[in-house]
């Protein structure tokens, strides 16, 4: 992709450019997009408001670095049916972590970001790509992913709308809302609105390579206007930020293709269901283990140990780690990313009713330290809700993602924050056996430790570190118990 290069001088004028636009200059369709849009240009996009848990046999597939110096997290949605879709964003999500880290094929990483890894003193490189859902209603899917990668000059973001159309069978880019005889006429129509645009330049979308690639990212607001969003540099001096165009609903809706019509209807008044014709849709089983009172294991007389899971939930692996604790009686702390939760409200109603917290982990796992106060509460306090909608608790602990914290992330939320003694790394090395004998070699009374049930193999460990921890007897508590105690 194109863009335009920075040169210095322009840097430092496009910063006080950018300052002063982003203050002044909101576009009005922001407000029509219920939110999504201005935390979406802040970088940390918290989705919209179609409610996850409805979508049957939705997986949240996530993967994140937890690497302090090389700190990566990614999220796509698998609806089962959209299999071209959820491919194209699969392909999407592999491609920026190999280009992140430098990895050829199945090669090592050799860099993080354009920056060598572990450099006392140096700035660390983030990319997290995370997902909204557009519309998921009829049988039409829409999602945005948005991909930040930092430090950045800009806003470090690009957003990419995909689009599944379930009577088709097909997976559509943004441009597939168009009819293939409109494109020329919609192409103009765009262009005509960035021409009024300070800084933009909107003749490289007469170059139908450069049109292809920057209209990426389509979606209607709630007023039927169709939203054309531009990542910053594409179609204009950096300076000028991201672009977005709004097209009149009454100007675009005879330029729709079949699936844009679709999706405008959705969009307008969605079914009550989503049907994507999938020939077959997995069930999770929720296990249904319940404890009643509070746990009595008194820490000062016996030896105690936590055991916490973030990341998820994730399915299946969640549910088969709340069956491996129960057999052993052992209660653990949850510290659950938002996004996730709210595709699975149920496992983390299962957590907390076999007795287990439910902590906070932010709602699409950013570095907190990047962000403002108000990004900060508001990752925090979506999940929150999230939380609560689950559970009908509150939760009062967080743990921040990579464990970055400051004194502005201390100071923007009132939750606690927990980190860890014992880094078992399990991201980075997918084996059971070493996961397991790496917690059982380094526990220690009232430690904390860190895992992840994202990850099958970690769940797998799980059994032979409550087996041989139990016999060494370690009892396995919540934080919050064991914080009481000391
Ligand atoms: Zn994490």
């Amino acid at each position: 992709m194109r863009t335009y290069t920075l040169a210095p001088a322009l840097l430092v004028f496009g910063i006080l450019i950018l300052t002063t636009a982003c203050a002044t200059h909101a576009p009005k369709a922001d407000s029509a997009r219920g939110g999504d849009s201005p935390a979406r240009s802040a970088g940390t996009d918290t989705g919209g408001t179609v409610d996850l848990s409805k979508i049957k046999g939705i997986r949240i597939v996530s993967d994140n670095s937890e690497d302090h110096s090389c700190r990566w997290a990614t999220a796509y949605p698998d609806v089962p049916g959209a299999t071209a879709m959820t491919a194209a964003m699969k392909r999407t999500v592999e491609r920026r972590v190999a280009d992140f880290l430098g990895k050829e094929g199945d090669g090592p990483a050799t860099h993080c970001g354009g920056l060598p890894t572990g450099t006392e003193g140096a700035p660390a490189a983030e990319l997290n790509i995370s997902f909204s859902f557009l519309v998921a209603s009829g049988d039409v899917l829409g999602v945005r992913l948005t991909t930040f990668q930092g430090p950045s000059v800009g806003d470090g973001l690009d957003t990419r709308t995909y689009w599944y159309d379930g009577k088709e069978k097909t997976g559509e880019s943004a441009r597939g809302l168009i009819a293939d005889d409109s494109q020329g006429a919609f192409a103009a129509a765009v262009q005509k609105k960035l021409e009024k645009r300070e800084g933009a330049d909107p003749t490289v979308l007469d170059d139908t390579t450069d049109r292809a690639a920057y209209l990426d990212d389509m979606s209607f607001t709630s007023d039927g206007d169709l939203d054309v969003d531009f990542d910053r540099g594409t179609v204009g001096v950096p300076a000028g930020g991201r672009y977005t165009v709004t097209l009149p609903k009454a100007t675009v809706a005879p330029w729709l293709s079949d699936l844009g019509k679709r999706v405008l209807r959705q969009t307008l008044s969605p079914s009550a269901g989503l049907d994507l014709g999938a020939t077959s849709t997995p069930t999770v089983p929720v296990p249904t283990y319940t404890v009643e009172g509070d746990d009595t294991t008194d820490c000062a007389k016996v030896t105690c140990i936590a055991l916490t899971f973030d990341d998820g939930p994730a399915a299946p692996h969640t549910a088969t780690l709340l069956t491996y604790l129960a057999k052993y009686n052992a209660r653990a702390t949850f510290f659950t990313v938002g996004q996730n939760v709210a595709a699975h409200p149920e496992l983390v109603r299962a957590e907390a009713e076999a007795g287990h917290e439910v902590g906070n982990h932010s709602w699409n796992h950013p570095d907190l330290t990047r962000l403002t106060p108000t990004q900060i509460a508001s990752q925090l306090a979506r999940t929150d809700t999230a939380i609560k909608a689950a559970t009908g608790e509150e939760a009062t602990l967080f743990r921040p993602p990579y464990g970055a914290i400051n004194s502005t992330v201390r100071a923007a939320t009132s939750l606690s924050p927990v980190l860890w003694d014992v880094d078992t790394e399990d991201w980075k090395y997918p084996d059971a056996s070493r996961v397991a004998q790496y917690v059982i070699s380094k526990a220690d009374r009232n430690d904390v430790v860190l895992l992840h049930d994202i990850h099958r193999t970690s769940v797998e460990a799980v059994p032979e570190i409550l087996r041989t921890l139990t016999a060494r007897g370690y009892h396995f508590v919540t934080v919050s118990h064991l914080r009481a105690a000391l």
